[in-house]
């Protein structure tokens, strides 16, 4: 007998089948805008330039020693300064508990798991949409999940309305996933004063924000800026989570390096909740990888380096925001009636554009374009020689 007749062949990941559909398709016009990973103006994927320096800093110098259980303590200082502030309070009274993490979606994993172990009865509520991965990593850290009103189909923006009556009329004391900047996919952001309101009603009902944070400086091309929704929350006095990912900022994917912090009540609380983390971390990868963090630290610790990594984070943000316009203005120059406002509203490296299932099997069949079926273009894929073939196939469906 076999032991594992019984086992089906797992669902496709609906982002992952986009890009095997890419790479199969023959056509010399083929556009992919599926894939959620930054392209510079000739499609081609970017190695940022102080990375490249931090490897030849790196070259040779390096032994392969284990870190520590917790990762770099270096990386994680400096990725607190960037997500909570050079001068934080809470930096100096150590009271951040913080990890390495395997990017954003380890620190996502381990914070679920710590929140199954320490607080066996709550729930996570998690935003209509959100990025799919994150309803796998609560599934199976095995806590409940419940939704919260984020995405207006009509207005393309945010139910601000229907996203506060949920948070009043959720449990006091209840987890919530916030993405902290660039949400995924919709590139809908609350503004500072919708955030301040946010934070307030979550002063109100005492629940804990977990704020997921994988495009910071991504959004606004200034990572100072894209973490406002998190100093917000800090200055309102909360405790909260957040999920750091170094995969888009500084274009280190496949590192697979980030950091998981936890803001506690006091110091005494911080090292017994760093303790937990590693503990938890332990027993599936017994500690992170040392390049990715080595090549972060390296170039956060060095005042050029980090200005070098300012310059190129703002070069690809503002990349993808000249792309929104040029794509609105084709769209607009065909004459087409409809709205497309918000595709400069929108922020981030995504777009929901509106397009239909069907309209969106459309572009794929009859132009070559591949996309997810929820219509999220990924900007970072747009570029001076697709847009106007792009924006043509657009026009065309949506006629
Ligand atoms: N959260 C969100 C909202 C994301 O969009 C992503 C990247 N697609 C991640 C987390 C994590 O990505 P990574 O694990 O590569 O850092």
């Amino acid at each position: 007998t076999s032991w594992f007749s019984h086992v089906e062949p797992a669902a496709k990941d609906p982002i992952l089948g986009v890009t095997e559909a890419f790479l199969a398709d023959p056509s010399p016009d083929k556009v992919n805008v599926g894939v959620g990973a930054y392209r510079d103006d000739n499609g081609k994927p970017v190695v940022l330039d102080c990375v490249r320096e931090a490897e030849g800093r790196i070259a040779g110098n390096l032994n392969m020693e284990y870190l520590p259980m917790g990762g770099s303590n270096k990386m994680v200082e400096e990725s607190l300064k960037l997500a909570y502030g050079e001068d934080s309070e809470f930096l100096k009274d150590k009271r951040v508990a913080a990890v390495q993490s395997l990017s954003g979606t380890g620190a996502c994993r381990l914070f679920a798991d710590f929140q199954k172990r320490f607080l066996p009865d709550s729930q996570i509520y998690i935003p209509v949409p959100t990025w799919a991965n994150h309803h796998n990593i609560w599934r199976d850290a095995r806590v409940p999940q419940r939704s919260f009103h984020y995405y207006h189909p009509e207005t393309k923006g945010l139910d601000f309305a229907a996203l506060m009556d949920d948070v009043k009329n959720a449990p006091n004391g209840s987890f919530f996933l916030l993405h902290a900047c660039a949400h995924n996919p919709t590139g809908v952001d609350p503004s500072e004063e919708q955030w301040r309101e946010i934070s307030y009603q979550f002063k109100v009902k005492n629940h804990f924000p977990f704020f997921d944070m994988a495009y910071q400086g991504f959004a606004s091309g200034d990572p100072e800026r894209d973490a406002k929704a998190i100093r917000i929350f800090l200055e309102d006095g909360h405790l909260i989570g957040c999920a750091q990912s170094y995969a888009k900022n500084m274009g280190l994917y496949g590192q697979r390096v980030g950091c998981l912090s936890i803001l506690c009540e006091d110091e005494l609380q911080a090292v017994a909740v760093k303790s937990q983390l590693q503990q938890i971390a332990r027993p599936m990868y017994s500690n992170p990888p040392v390049h990715g963090s080595l090549i972060v630290s390296i170039i956060l610790s060095d005042p050029e380096l980090k200005s070098q990594w300012l310059k190129e984070v703002k070069g690809m943000a503002d990349r993808i925001i000249s792309m929104r316009s040029t794509l609105r203005q084709n769209l607009e120059k065909l004459g087409s009636p409809l709205s497309w406002e918000h595709i400069t509203n929108q922020i981030g490296m995504f777009c929901y554009s509106g397009l239909t299932p069907e309209q969106v099997d459309r572009l794929t069949n009859d132009f070559h374009i591949y996309m997810t079926r929820n219509g999220r273009i990924s900007m970072a894929g747009v570029t001076t020689g697709n847009v106007g073939y792009l924006a043509n196939a657009i026009h065309e469906v949506t006629k």
